[in-house]
């Protein structure tokens, strides 16, 4: 066993604990409690915190940075996409996931999300010392389109199989979302009984399309030759491609969900599931920024008894690939979100998305030790979630399932 000590420790099942110590056997948390009463102590981190490790609940690991195209305002989001597609016609993004999947862990992660469109990503996070759902995207209005995409997703599930029964990497499907996925393909994806992700109710461009066929984005796929004249949508609000018939049977992450009506919330509450299946929103506060979007409605979601987790979404759109650049960013943009919940959203709510909160999300004795040790300031807060939040000190220590696999006693 080794117990690590440090000045604040975040289980977030609970307060924060100071001088606080975690004890850890084989991998997984067997004490979390005060210091003094916790026996010896074998490393004793500092004047830092430990807390879960963060969890990435949205991201495309495949795509590199692309730089705004005006330096001093929010960007058009079709024309943004268009650049996206332009840029991933120039590579598969298989490299760049190697890279990327290191800077999440640098940056804290132990689980993500990853969209991929053709599961590009998934070597270098299953060689990964981290926990990850690789998603492969399924798209195409035209039939034809989507006959490739689905054909060779269920192609690429086959060589991804895995019988572990707590496996660090599981693949996933990505409808990808509703102005540019057929109906039919959401159907296919939710009775895979796969972890499901796919992009809804992101931009104004989407409403607008569902509800006339019409509009910037109708524009787009003209020109990207995507468009089919027989498209119909599922339904005409963003709500309908996760509710609809068998789309209710499967576990979904919903990127965004921007411009979701208040009026659609319940259907993403917990209770709304017919068998405990498991929708979250995933929103991703810097690239929602990036595209001066309406205010996203997280609070009124979470109030409403929506799970609401956090992505950072690609680099492409956001300038790095850490949670807690994502929290601490909330919390300066939002100074009425309390650290507790910016940092539950942080970590157990990605867990509970990615039904894996019974193994890591919260420092709880039984749980794997995935953990962050982050910096703390020289300075005392009544509130010790502000050591963390109004801070820019780095994350300093990476472990997973009891080692450490990023900072100086990795
Ligand atoms: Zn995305």
């Amino acid at each position: 066993m080794i117990t690590l000590a440090a000045r604040y420790v975040f289980p977030v099942e609970g307060p924060p604990i100071l001088d606080g110590a975690v004890s850890i056997a084989e991998g997984r948390i067997v004490r979390v409690g005060p210091a003094a009463t916790g026996g010896a102590i074998d490393l004793d981190l500092g004047n830092a915190a430990i807390t879960p490790g963060f969890v990435n609940a949205h991201t495309h690991l495949d795509l590199d940075p692309l730089e705004p195209a005006n330096a001093d305002g929010p960007e058009n989001e079709v024309e943004w996409l268009r650049r996206v597609v332009m840029s991933r016609r120039s590579g598969t993004g298989a490299e760049s996931a190697w890279t990327n999947v290191a800077a999440g862990i640098e940056a804290g992660t132990t689980l993500l999300a990853d969209t991929t469109s053709n599961g590009q990503s998934w070597e270098a996070v299953a060689a990964s010392p981290i926990r990850g759902v690789v998603f492969h995207e399924l798209i195409g209005l035209k039939r034809l389109r989507g006959m490739e995409t689905s054909g060779a997703a269920f192609e690429w599930l086959a060589t991804v199989k895995n019988d572990d029964p707590d496996p660090k990497t599981r693949p996933g499907l990505s409808p990808h979302a509703p102005y540019s996925t057929a109906g039919w393909l959401y159907q296919r994806a939710a009775i895979s009984k796969l972890p499901l992700s796919t992009h809804l109710a992101e931009m104004p461009e989407e409403l607008e399309l569902l509800e006339s066929r019409t509009g910037p984005l109708r524009r787009f796929l003209d020109d990207l030759g995507a468009w089919d004249d027989d498209w119909e949508p599922i339904g005409a609000r963003p709500a309908d491609y996760i509710r609809r018939g068998d789309l209710r049977q499967a576990d979904w992450i919903v990127a965004h969900g921007n411009y979701l009506d208040p009026s659609e919330f319940w259907q993403f509450r917990p209770e709304a599931a017919p068998q405990g299946q498991r929708v979250a929103i995933a929103y991703c506060p810097r690239t929602h920024a990036r595209f001066g979007h309406a205010p996203h409605p997280y609070r009124a979601m979470l109030e409403r008894g929506i799970v609401v987790c956090l992505g950072t979404d690609s680099l492409a759109s956001s300038p790095s690939l850490s949670i807690l650049d994502e929290i601490r960013y909330l919390h300066r943009i939002d100074g009425t979100a309390r650290g507790e919940l910016l940092l539950t959203m942080a970590t157990l709510f990605g867990a509970w998305a990615l039904r894996s909160d019974h193994i890591t999300g919260s420092l709880k004795a039984g749980k794997s030790a995935d953990l962050a040790v982050v910096s703390l300031p020289d300075r005392d807060e009544s509130d010790p979630h502000e050591l963390l939040l109004s801070s820019d000190l780095p994350v300093v220590g990476t472990m997973f399932r009891g080692e450490f696999v990023h900072g100086k006693w990795a």
